[in-house]
């Protein structure tokens, strides 16, 4: 694999340092029951407990509660999280802070409660328009001025990597429109990581946040590289998404390892814990690796294709309003990206494949997207994943609405490994209405 040596070669006016910033991170089965004395440890004397209603009866949520009682710790209950969150339920979360005047968060749940327990303490602490902070061209983009309250952030979906991040996403009703906001000042203080709340999961849950991981870091490695950015003035403005560097790697090539062997067996075998476990590392690894590169095209897709929901209800998932699941929207288009874009950098591609557990007898570079894509579609099919972007809803006839979706999504667009435009994007989403 001599071209990856090559893969960070400097280029002319390009970047020539990487960052690495990490959350802290705990990490073991029961390890919820330190909850209290951890926020002890970060001056928190009241605390915001952020949970969603299914969780909140969990007994994940009773250990929580008790621990922080244990350690003296007074706690306000909110368990009104929306899965997929919006502008609406991000803003009636901010309230609920700023009346509980609480001086710290912990939240329990997926990627939707740690997202809005990030929010809450942004908007509580810095309180501003709510656009301002948002990604632009949606919002101003407006820098977060300073760091937030103590945040303690403990995933029980073995997926969306958000513990370890500082992204936020939501869904912005007024334009039909999945965005985020993305800051380091937004990284939780901890990530308490127990593998022992992925054994009740759902089959579907799991498959779809296993999927999140698997492409997390797929795209991760196969980011463009740093040295191919502009070269930043000041290392604030060095962004998060910094493209693919040698740290990331280290996490990412590990996290399809695993994902590779485990993830069929954890989604069909509830009772096989081992696999579930393996999982749960697995989503560290991917988002301590992409909290430091950035993800890129399927991502981008997925916001529209999560966005734009016509009528897909998946099992195991709230009932009341159609829902495409993260990981689902993200992984119904990655097969046919990966496709799209191999030619950038085939060597990873092929790695990447190898990693997941592909067999490359006789594979050349030339097949590296071939060999990608049905690797990640022969998992799609092993974990009951509807059949690409047609099997969540959408036809031909919904692409150039798709295409215009994911086009404001730049800050991912700018970070895959070669231009992607509208006419790529139209050929990505032709190659992912069906895969069999
Ligand atoms: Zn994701």
């Amino acid at each position: 694999m001599t071209c990856c040596h090559n893969y960070f070669a400097t280029t002319e006016g390009g970047e020539e340092a990487f960052s690495v910033d990490v959350s802290a991170i705990t990490y073991g089965a029961g390890c919820l029951a330190e909850a209290g004395e951890q926020a002890k440890a970060l001056g928190v004397r009241r605390i915001a407990l952020f949970t969603d209603k299914r969780l909140a009866a969990t007994e994940h949520v009773a250990k929580v509660k008790a621990s922080l009682t244990a350690a003296g710790i007074d706690y306000a209950l909110y368990d009104e999280v929306k899965v997929e969150p919006t502008d609406v339920s991000f803003q009636a979360a901010t309230r609920f802070a700023a009346e509980a005047k609480v001086d710290g968060f912990i939240s329990v749940g997926g990627g939707s409660v740690m997202d809005t327990a990030k929010a809450a303490s942004l908007y509580t602490t810095y309180p501003a328009d709510f656009l301002a902070y948002v990604n632009a061209p949606v919002g101003e983009g407006r820098p977060v001025p300073g760091p937030l309250k103590p945040h303690i952030a403990c995933p029980t979906t073995a997926g969306t990597g958000s513990e370890c991040t500082g992204v936020t996403v939501f869904d912005l009703l007024s334009m039909k429109a999945k965005t985020g906001i993305a800051s380091r000042m937004l990284r939780p203080s901890l990530a308490l990581i127990d593998p022992l709340t992925t054994h009740t999961l759902p089959k579907n849950v799991i498959a779809c946040s296993a999927f999140d991981v698997l492409s997390h870091a797929l795209e991760s490695y196969t980011a463009k590289p740093y040295t191919r950015r502009p070269r930043s003035n000041t290392p604030a403005e060095r962004p998060m998404s910094q493209g693919a560097n040698p740290w990331s790697d280290l996490g990412c090539r590990e996290a399809l390892r695993i994902a590779g062997e485990y993830m069929v067996r954890a989604v069909n075998d509830p009772a096989d814990h081992e696999a579930r476990e393996q999982l749960m590392w697995a989503s560290t690894l991917a988002g301590i690796a992409f909290g430091n590169s950035g993800v890129h095209v399927p991502h981008g897709m997925a916001y529209a294709v999560a966005g734009l929901v016509k009528d897909y209800q998946p099992e195991g998932y709230p009932d009341d309003e159609p829902i495409i699941p993260h990981g689902m929207s993200v992984i119904v288009n990655a097969p046919s990206v990966f496709r799209n874009t191999a030619c950038a950098c085939p060597e990873r591609h092929l790695d990447g494949a190898k990693c997941l557990g592909a067999d490359l007898r006789g594979a050349r570079e030339d097949d590296a997207g071939e060999v990608l894509g049905a690797r990640i579609v022969e998992l799609m099919k092993a974990s009951g994943i509807p059949n690409g972007v047609g099997g969540v809803g959408y036809g031909e006839g919904d692409i150039g609405a798709l295409i215009e979706g994911t086009l404001p999504q730049q800050r991912l667009l700018k970070n895959a490994p070669m231009e992607v435009g509208a006419e790529q994007l139209q050929s990505m989403f032709e190659g992912a209405l069906s895969y069999w």
